[in-house]
């Protein structure tokens, strides 16, 4: 059922000609930059590879572009929130600019509505970019973030990294391999979905 690294997965996917994704919401740690458990330094910021890149496609095919990220470091006293946003600022400074930010600062023990996999951030991202949430694409590297995105209505693309449970793959209803190929799927659609993304591939900017 699963592919070697390096090529796609063919997981169904049921066609579904009226999906039109108007914004994308990206994990942070993982799958936009590598993980760096409670990074408080912007120096250490390194993206994954093909970040630059994916996003800047999504942004001239008049995608929004936002980012969902849990940083209970923050509730831990290992992130000030002056770090968080040079860090942040950092992170634009290398991949360009992102539309909306949504991070959850709270213990995991808070019992919040934001920290994955709770869909508050989904909801806020979507809210503050002016979309549905069903309008939206979720990439993340582990089950969390596919279950906000599932929770809120949102699709979901899982790109594994050594991280990811081999549950958390098969539970997915997409994986793909890196960023570029999740990008691909989102503007193009895979061969196995039948075109159903095909409209999207001439989208302009807005
Ligand atoms: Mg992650
Ligand atoms: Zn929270």
């Amino acid at each position: 059922m699963f592919g070697v690294l390096g090529r796609s997965y063919a997981l169904p996917m049921p066609a579904d000609p009226s999906f039109r994704p108007r914004a994308v919401l990206f994990d942070r740690d993982g799958t936009l930059v590598r993980d760096v458990p409670y990074n408080a330094d912007p120096e250490l910021v390194e993206p994954m590879p093909g970040a630059r890149r994916a996003l800047d496609r999504l942004r001239v095919a008049g995608l929004r572009i936002g980012v969902v990220s849990n940083q209970s470091g923050v509730a831990r006293g290992l992130i000030s929130l002056d770090a968080l946003d040079r860090v942040h600022r950092r992170v634009e400074e290398l991949l360009g600019p992102i539309d909306v930010w949504q991070v959850c600062v709270h213990d995991p023990d808070d019992g919040c509505h934001c920290r994955k996999p709770a869909p508050g951030m989904v909801f806020g991202a979507a809210g503050a970019l002016g979309v549905r949430p069903a309008e939206c694409v979720l990439i993340g590297d582990i089950g969390s973030d596919v279950a906000a995105a599932r929770a809120a209505g949102a699709r979901a693309v899982l790109v594994p990294t050594p991280v990811t449970l081999p549950s958390e793959i098969a539970a997915a209803p997409r994986v793909e391999p890196d960023l570029a190929a999740a990008v691909d799927w989102i503007l193009v659609g895979a061969p196995q979905s039948n075109g159903a993304f095909a409209e999207v591939r001439c989208a302009g900017p807005r």
